[in-house]
């Protein structure tokens, strides 16, 4: 499409770049916990033939299957389909919280919320858990006023901690700002990340954007970045980690997975964040074609995100 004699990537491709992006991301992420060098990591892909998927995908298509079912966010719809895909794919990598809560809620008689809330001595989670499956919500309600309350009660479902809910909040948004700004331009730097820290709500994550803030002004190699602002399966670490790679090559998905990847940590769902954003903003063209070729379930990734599209262009619930 062109406009004003400039190419735009079509919302449809930014929908479809996310949710493939992700999904090869939380992939490749998971195979570079065994293949930890560039090169390694690089000739396992070219030689696999399928790249499979972890929770953080699992969930992702979960969320994406609720939100388009109902046409909307029902936090016990959106659990209850958590836990019916769980039981079909319980060797999927899940941590050890959502399979807890599923029991919790079988076993009590309570709603999902409720037993989110009563984790971890009833603090609730502030694992990354919310975060890593965000991406359909953010593609959703890219351009709504609810984004932050839809995408914190979505996570309040599994991950009850404010922190938790923050994380996811904060990510999904990083999404939806992927998906409003055009690749043909210069990527606006500050503006972005300014307009992430106005979203949060907790001083951890804000702290944690001042430092990619600080850091990516002078474009400081990633170990560095990593190593102070932690990369672990707690969100207020990976989530802003996740947002340095994609920042520090936005006009690359190759590289802002490879950052996302090979600096150690949370090593799959940093893949699966980082690589949401950039497929968000670049479209799904700018994914390497045997990436997408390999992914395993790719096709049915796609109509879900274009059933997203769909359902945004059609407003939502
Ligand atoms: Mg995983």
């Amino acid at each position: 499409m062109q406009v004003n004699g400039k190419s735009v990537v079509d919302i449809k491709s930014k929908f479809i770049g996310c949710m493939l992006g992700s999904a090869i991301g939380d992939a490749i992420g998971e195979i570079a916990f065994s293949y930890s060098r560039r090169s390694d990591l690089l000739a396992y892909v070219a030689e696999t033939s399928k790249l499979r998927y972890t929770d953080d995908t699992a969930m992702a298509i979960g969320l994406a299957e609720s939100i388009t079912t109902i046409r909307g966010l029902d936090q016990e719809h959106l659990g209850a389909t958590f836990s019916k895909n769980f039981q079909k794919e319980p060797w999927r990598g899940y941590a050890s919280g959502p399979p807890t809560i599923f029991s919790m809620v079988k076993s009590l008689g309570i709603t999902y919320v409720e037993a989110a809330h009563r984790l971890f001595g009833s603090r609730g989670s502030y694992g990354n858990g919310a975060a890593m499956r965000i991406a359909p919500l953010g593609l959703l309600y890219y351009d709504s006023p609810d984004l932050y309350e839809k995408a914190s009660a979505s996570a309040e479902v599994t991950h009850a901690h404010a922190l938790g809910m923050d994380g996811a909040s904060v990510q999904a948004c990083a999404v939806a700002m992927a998906v409003k700004e055009n690749p043909q331009n210069d990527f606006p730097l500050q503006t972005y990340i300014q307009q992430l820290w106005d979203f949060a709500r907790t001083t951890q994550i804000r702290e944690k954007l001042e430092i990619v803030k600080e850091y990516i002004q002078r474009k400081t190699d990633p170990s560095i970045v990593a190593a102070r602002i932690g990369r672990s399966v707690a969100v207020h670490e990976s989530m802003p980690f996740a947002i340095y790679c994609f920042l520090l090559h936005p006009k690359s998905f190759e590289e802002c997975l490879f950052c996302a990847v090979l600096n150690r940590g949370d090593r799959d769902t940093l893949g699966a964040m980082a690589c949401a954003i950039s497929g968000a903003y670049l479209g799904a063209a700018a994914i390497p074609a045997e990436c997408k070729a390999k992914l395993e379930n790719r096709a049915y990734i796609e109509e879900l995100a274009g059933a997203l599209a769909d359902l945004n262009e059609r407003s939502y619930a």
